[in-house]
């Protein structure tokens, strides 16, 4: 389930939440900046986690033929594909604002699922 606005701004004003300095704090419950309520603690763990996540999913994950994130910074950074549309959007990733918010989208799409299904 995802965070209601109020949940999450209840949890922006309150830096004593147990959620501030974890993954989930990041990516669920939007707690972004580096000077934020927890002074950039969940950014932190998020950035820990995510180095941690991509080796997992390199080993666990690797992209087959048809799957969505080809062509993708994602399916080049996260998932190691090397395939030639991946490896186009890693090399255009720094041209364009574009191609760096379609990344961060479908990255931390996949990061809430996650996230979410460890919860339930
Ligand atoms: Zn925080
Ligand atoms: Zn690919």
């Amino acid at each position: 389930m995802p965070y209601s606005r109020n949940a999450i701004e209840k949890f922006l004003n309150d830096p004593t939440d147990y959620r501030h300095g974890t993954p989930q704090g990041y990516v669920n419950l939007r707690c972004r900046g580096y000077l934020g309520v927890c002074g950039g603690r969940c950014r932190e763990a998020y950035r820990i986690y995510m180095i941690a996540k991509r080796a997992e999913w390199r080993e666990t994950q690797p992209l087959v033929p048809g799957d969505p994130r080809h062509g993708t910074c994602v399916g080049y950074k996260n998932h190691g594909c090397r395939c030639d549309t991946c490896r186009a959007a890693w090399n255009a990733r720094s041209k364009g604002e574009k191609a760096r918010k379609k990344h961060n989208k479908i990255r931390l799409a996949q990061l809430e699922a996650e996230i979410e299904a460890t919860q339930a």
